[in-house]
């Protein structure tokens, strides 16, 4: 058996970026950049101003009240060409470019307008309410990396400099695959010794949401024909093949046995990992395969722990695994386990700090208590309780 992390870095090693396709600003929301973005102009591009108000010298108003001839005026867009001499004010609006001269604005709460003049009722200082030239960002500099996710801010800053179109990494093809005799689809009812399958869909739904294009498969049955076949099918036109159930030790854990048999290379079928301990990891040609454990919390545990690493790596993520943080316990956890304990945690801020509760539940089959759950909490092989209030750290689902 080997570790979590060296499971981790068997799984890191082999699976690769996928290369990179060129899309559309308004469909990067959630894709991994795979160029590094630089500035095409300088931001602001002039010096704007960021109230409403007056441009004027400050030296004219350093101390106030003071009146001021108003020589125009100019809205966000416009360009004021004439320069402000002593004892002048253009009146201006949030956004427009300070004209020549000025070096100053008095917002407008603080003045009184006369017609012709202004009076500044208050004291102005030099650089006052302007966003000087540049100073956000200059012509050139890099405002982003490859590897790095696109969300809304990234996508302000890759319109602000042109960037209509971007590289962005491959999405892999992923599909969902659950195995057992004893699953129904979700619209029968269950008799006797069946059981709906639900980990088609909780596997479907992560692997979105790490970016991949999913594929939801037929369930398929505990024979070892039927697995051959399926998996052979399945590998055809993915990148990775998700399997549920079917790989512990009994005679109907047939996932291993049909990857070998399909000429599957096996990098490793069982991990120290609790929940999820048999989880197997394999390669044909250009497929990847993980069959995981079928009990739903097992499932959803060594999802985020090593497929979701892998989805994320081949769309070029630099940081490919979902964040860990330092969490205070709310209450003292028992784990008897030896294995590393990926424990059902929900993680709130109190004080400012987080915090998180060990959601009691009744075993890896309990998918209803895994719903409270937004963290995963980490405890470590050799330790096997952990007081109140020690930090524990904590992975975010
Ligand atoms: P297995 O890993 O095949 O031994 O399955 C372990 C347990 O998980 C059994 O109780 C299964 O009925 C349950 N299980 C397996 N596959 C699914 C699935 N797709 N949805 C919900 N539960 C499942
Ligand atoms: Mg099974």
């Amino acid at each position: 058996m080997i570790t979590v992390d060296q499971a981790l870095s068997i799984v890191l090693g082999q699976v690769q970026p996928l290369g990179s396709e060129t899309v559309a600003l308004q469909d990067t929301f959630g894709r991994v950049l795979s160029e590094d973005i630089f500035a095409d102009i300088d931001l602001p591009p002039f010096d704007r101003a960021r109230m409403d108000g007056y441009a004027l010298r400050a030296a004219d108003a350093r101390s106030a009240p003071v009146t001021l001839r108003v020589i125009g005026e100019i809205a966000a867009g416009a360009q004021f060409e004439q320069p402000v001499n002593p004892g002048e004010a253009v009146k201006i609006f949030t956004g427009a470019p300070v004209p020549a001269g000025a070096d100053a604005v008095q917002k407008v709460e603080v003045t009184r307008a006369n017609g012709r003049t202004v009076e500044i009722l208050e004291p102005v200082k030099p650089g006052q309410f302007i966003t000087p030239h540049a100073s956000e960002v200059g012509s050139g500099e890099k405002v982003g990396a490859a590897g790095e996710e696109i969300g809304p801010a990234e996508m302000a800053v890759l319109a602000s400099f042109g960037y209509a179109w971007v590289r962005v990494g491959r999405r892999p093809r992923v599909a969902v695959m659950s195995t057992g005799s004893e699953l129904v689809d979700v619209s029968s009812r269950p008799s006797g010794p069946q059981i709906r399958n639900s980990n088609s869909y909780t596997l479907a739904a992560y692997s979105k949401r790490a970016g991949a294009l999913v594929d939801i498969l037929e369930t398929v049955e505990d024979t070892a024909d039927a697995t051959r076949n399926a998996l052979t099918d399945a590998a055809n036109d993915h990148d990775i093949v998700i399997t549920s159930g079917g790989v512990s030790m009994g005679d109907y854990d047939l996932v291993k046995g049909a990857l070998k048999d399909i000429g599957a290379e096996i990098y490793f079928d069982k991990v120290i990992i609790r929940p999820g301990k048999p989880i197997v990891f394999a390669r044909r040609n250009g497929t990847f395969f993980f069959g995981l454990p079928g009990n739903p919390v097992s499932t959803s545990v060594t999802f985020n722990v090593f497929v979701r690493p892998a989805i994320r790596k081949m769309q070029g993520a630099t940081s490919p695994c979902l964040q860990t943080v330092k969490a205070r316990l709310s209450g003292g956890l028992k784990d008897g386990s030896s294995r590393r304990s990926y424990l059902p945690g929900r993680v709130s801020i109190e004080d400012g700090k987080a915090v998180v509760e060990s959601l009691k539940w009744g075993g890896s089959s309990d998918l209803v208590a895994f719903v409270r759950a937004n963290a995963l909490i980490v405890v470590p092989e050799e330790e096997h309780e952990m007081a109140k209030d020690a930090l524990a750290d904590v992975i975010l689902l």
